[in-house]
């Protein structure tokens, strides 16, 4: 079991709830940058490596911008995203477009900041075209269909939406060969919070095979291969980290023995994680406030849903603590829920838990609840159902300080687009 972190003690936490009324998200700077550390150091194994931060898993700007000096770029999928991108100074090839069912706009904004477009279909190429026009650069999605596997979260790669089949990649890249197009990259996402290191290292294995069919059948060379995101983290405390350096080295050996034989070395490698990025370094912390017994014993929070909705979405496991009772023997059974008129505004069901104080009954003694591995498409799936309001998001800062990186929102701004 490995025990889940939380960068403050109760009483830190407590002054912080004083000055920034809970519910909050609090991300932790030291983490995160530590964190990407090593992944830079696992894979730099391969030159000119890259990862593309996921924008949808995090999209603060005061994030970015940390994410940024550290050498990160942004893979956005929508025209706010690569707003976002921009506002933390992420522009040109430091961003992938990786985006599906795109609107013209959105295809000229990202050519506009010379992103690099990824396209999701065949007949986007010709869109691309008629619409922003093709770039010099141009990336196409690969979806394995029955040659891989999924996992519950993306499904089966046969029922996913997403990208083109082994037969449409290769004429897709002939075609933009024959439209002038001279920089080429192939793409592929298949898996979501997967923790399998050979699951992902089949999957770079399944894309240079590919890229060397392709080479084979059109002369075209790949500048890089972007492995996509789905990189598990341990949401539970018996789970294991996926190990960055055994998975470089995986990759690396696939590398070795498809990629070199085939002359198509050097072939940048790029990924675009952002759940094990961010995910295990944020938190969102709320206040118990109500106890319920009926058929279960429930303990309401302060946030609901609306602030997180994996586990009610999924039902996906989110460890639970509770400051001050890190040891405390966990002699009860809890559904801790949300406020929303849903029924699976659920946090946690059938939970062993310490015995929690709501505010209700004691509010001097009522608990704060922390809600673990809330980095990464956490706040970012909010919304706005039964006018609900989300929470607001705080950075523990290296030196110690916290800031406030997002105000938690209003009722004006819930009102703010009526006419
Ligand atoms: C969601 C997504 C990612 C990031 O996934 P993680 O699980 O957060 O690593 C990367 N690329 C694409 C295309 C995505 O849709």
């Amino acid at each position: 079991m490995n025990r889940k972190y939380f960068p403050l003690d109760k009483a830190a936490v407590e002054k912080l709830a004083q000055q920034y009324p809970t519910p909050f998200y609090l991300y932790d700077e030291k983490g995160i940058v530590e964190n990407i550390r090593r992944i830079k150091a696992a894979f730099s194994v391969f030159s000119g490596y890259k990862n593309y931060f996921a924008v949808k898993a995090l999209p603060n700007p005061r994030i970015l911008k940390i994410l940024a000096a550290e050498g990160l770029g942004a893979d956005c999928s929508s025209y706010t995203e690569l707003l976002l991108s921009e506002m933390a100074g992420i522009s040109g090839e430091d961003i992938m477009f990786s985006s599906n069912e795109t609107p013209a706009r959105e295809y000229e904004t990202a050519r506009k900041m010379g992103a690099i477009i990824n396209l999701d279909d065949f007949t986007h190429i010709g869109f691309l075209e008629k619409t922003a026009g093709l770039p010099e650069l141009v990336s196409l999605r690969y979806n394995p269909g029955p040659l891989k596997e999924g996992n519950a979260i993306i499904g089966r790669p046969e029922e996913a939406k997403y990208g083109l089949t082994r037969e449409q990649i290769v004429s897709g890249f002939a075609l933009l060969k024959e439209k002038g197009v001279g920089r080429f990259a192939l793409h592929t996402m298949v898996a979501s919070n997967e923790l399998s290191v050979p699951y992902h290292v089949e999957t770079a294995r399944m894309l240079f095979e590919l890229a060397v069919e392709v080479k084979n059948k059109t002369g075209i060379t790949f500048e890089f291969i972007n492995l996509g995101g789905g990189v598990g983290i341990p949401y539970r405390p018996e789970q294991q980290a996926v190990e960055y350096g055994v998975l470089a080295a995986g990759i690396q050996n696939a590398y070795n023995e498809i990629i070199k034989p085939a002359g198509l070395d050097p072939l940048g490698i790029r990924t675009e994680w952002g759940r094990t990025v961010t995910g295990p370094h944020g938190w969102l912390v709320s206040r118990a406030i109500h106890r319920k017994g009926i058929y279960r014993n429930y303990i309401g929070l302060d946030s609901c849903m609306a602030d997180m909705m994996r586990p009610g979405l999924y039902g996906a496991y989110h460890h639970i603590t509770i400051p001050g009772k890190e040891d405390a023997p966990l002699s009860e059974v809890y559904d801790v829920v949300g406020s929303l008129c849903e029924n699976n505004d659920k946090f946690a069901v059938q939970r062993k838990l310490p015995k929690i104080v709501t505010a209700a009954e004691d509010a001097a003694h009522a608990d704060l609840v922390v809600i673990h591995d809330a980095g990464a498409h956490g706040r970012s799936m909010g919304f706005n159902y039964n006018g609900k309001l989300r929470c607001g998001e705080l950075l523990l800062r290296q030196d110690g300080s916290v800031v406030q990186i997002r105000r938690p929102e209003t009722a004006e701004d819930y009102f703010a687009t009526l006419e």
